[in-house]
């Protein structure tokens, strides 16, 4: 079997959805499990009903759900005509009904909690999740909805919890395997899970991706594939530079790095259960199928350049904690991470000079009090609007001079921090946000001007 995971721009109206129905058509023989997004946006317009609704703006809470109900009504009219719209009027009424019942008792009780968030969160996949299993239904699919509550279990670490692997695994045998077997296609929504007492849960923005994966884990399939709005991974985001190539196969470390560090095609825990099975990940684009994409696998060819690609994180926060009195004392560093620790902020660049240490963290509203904690250990200063630039390959390894290249090619670029990591694939440096466009199109030209053709594409 494979898992086909569908992105809110391959699902975000009629047509698209129709063009996700054609696809899943030629993957049959292959055994199909289907996860798919929100319709595009939705997730950020929900977000912002919550948001509304807590600061006691009912009018605009709701105004934003009427919008949102309208366009899945008027996407699932449009894809099933009237005779089956009527049949899954009734379903998608009740969800926008529920949702505003929520909307309404987060302004009564003027308190949006991490547990009502993700409720609201989770519905932009709950409601696309049926109206794509209907599509395929009238376009002759065998298709069948799984809620994804009962399958991905998780703890109830709100808007980022965490699956319960081993209950996951068993629920999906025991729920969509069946299925399989029967012929059917599952169709379900990625993002959502469910503690086992069954409150609805997220897995953190972006997670459809991660669905597909754990799903993909758990039923041992022979591929994942991730269909999306680009041909595929990139030299570097197609948007911040148009002439990015597409890279055909791409190893599952470096694609990890690539996607920890902001290539937000992928979600950065996507790969880790495709390691532990060693299944192939495969990025294709919905709007141009024929294309063969990106496998990510095991090894990947050598690319005769010495990067695979580029990647640009941003809303990153730089700590620069000083310690005189300290001088770097044993136990030192340990007590600062431990502070990172009990605020649940997990810490990706560090640098340290005899009496100072600088991390970077993505920005949060936990930084405040994280300084604060800080504050009894060391002087602590923290600036954010930051942005890491990572540039990733396993060339890296075996090329001496690399940094000289990078940093040569920026000399007028204020760096605030450099890490070249034990695993050796990757170079990253802190810079400003706002030079990212300028820093990333510069370093794409001098690395990505002549590319090899066995490699990229
Ligand atoms: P989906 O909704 O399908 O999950 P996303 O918007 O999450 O799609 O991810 C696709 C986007 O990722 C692309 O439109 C592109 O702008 C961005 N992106 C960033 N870095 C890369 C990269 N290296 N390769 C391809 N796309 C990238
Ligand atoms: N809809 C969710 C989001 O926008 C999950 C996803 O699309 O992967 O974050
Ligand atoms: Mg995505």
């Amino acid at each position: 079997m494979i898992v086909m995971k569908f992105g809110g721009t391959s699902v975000q109206d009629a047509e698209a959805i129709g063009r996700v129905a054609a696809i899943v058509r030629g993957r049959l023989p292959e055994t199909p499990v289907v996860v798919v997004s929100a319709l595009a946006k939705i997730t950020d317009q929900l977000l912002a009903m919550a948001a509304a609704a807590a600061a006691g703006n009912r009018e605009k809470a709701l105004e934003i759900s009427l919008a949102a109900r309208e366009r899945h009504f008027n996407t699932a009219s449009d894809l099933l005509g009237t005779g089956r719209f009527a049949q899954i009027h009734a379903e998608l009424e009740a969800e926008f009904n529920a949702l505003d019942d929520l909307l309404r008792g987060v302004v009564a009780v003027g308190e949006l909690t991490p547990r009502t968030t993700d409720n609201i969160a989770g519905f932009g996949e709950r409601v696309s999740s049926r109206i794509v299993t209907a599509a395929f239904s009238i376009r002759g699919l065998n298709a069948s909805h799984v809620d994804s509550r009962q399958c991905v279990i998780t703890d109830a670490n709100y808007t980022k919890a965490v699956p319960d692997f081993d209950e996951t695994d068993a629920r999906l045998r025991e729920i969509v395997k069946p299925l399989l077997d029967r012929g059917r296609v599952p169709v379900m929504g990625g993002f959502i899970g469910a503690t086992r007492e069954g409150i609805s849960t997220t897995i953190g923005r972006g997670g459809s991706d991660f669905t597909a994966a754990i799903v993909g884990a758990g039923l041992n399939a022979q591929r994942i594939e991730i269909w999306t709005d680009v041909d595929g991974m990139m030299t570097t985001d197609p948007s911040l530079c148009p002439g990015a190539h597409r890279i055909k196969t791409i190893s599952f470390e470096e694609a990890a790095e690539l996607a920890y560090f902001g290539a937000k095609v992928l979600h950065p825990a996507t790969l880790l259960p495709a390691i532990q099975k060693n299944i192939p990940v495969q990025v294709l684009n919905s709007r141009n199928p024929k294309n063969e994409g990106t496998r990510i696998t095991a090894s990947a060819p050598k690319s005769k350049s010495i990067f695979k690609a580029i990647a640009a994180k941003k809303r990153i926060t730089v700590v620069d904690l000083v310690a005189t009195r300290m001088l770097m004392a044993h136990g030192f560093l340990k007590s600062i991470f431990e502070v990172f620790a009990n605020h649940r902020c997990p810490v990706d660049m560090v640098s340290t000079s005899e009496v100072s240490v600088s991390v970077t963290v993505d920005s949060n509203e936990s930084i405040a009090a994280i300084a604060a904690d800080l504050g009894k250990l060391a002087d602590v200063k923290y600036e954010g609007r930051k942005a890491i630039v990572c540039l990733v390959g396993e060339n890296i390894r075996s090329t001496p001079g690399i940094a000289a290249k990078v940093f040569s090619a920026i000399p007028d670029i204020n760096i605030h921090m450099i890490s070249q990591g034990a695993s050796e694939i990757n170079i990253s440096f802190v810079i400003d946000e706002a030079d990212v466009p300028k820093v990333v199109s510069r370093l794409h030209s001098v690395f990505f001007s002549e590319v090899d053709s066995e490699v990229f594409a």
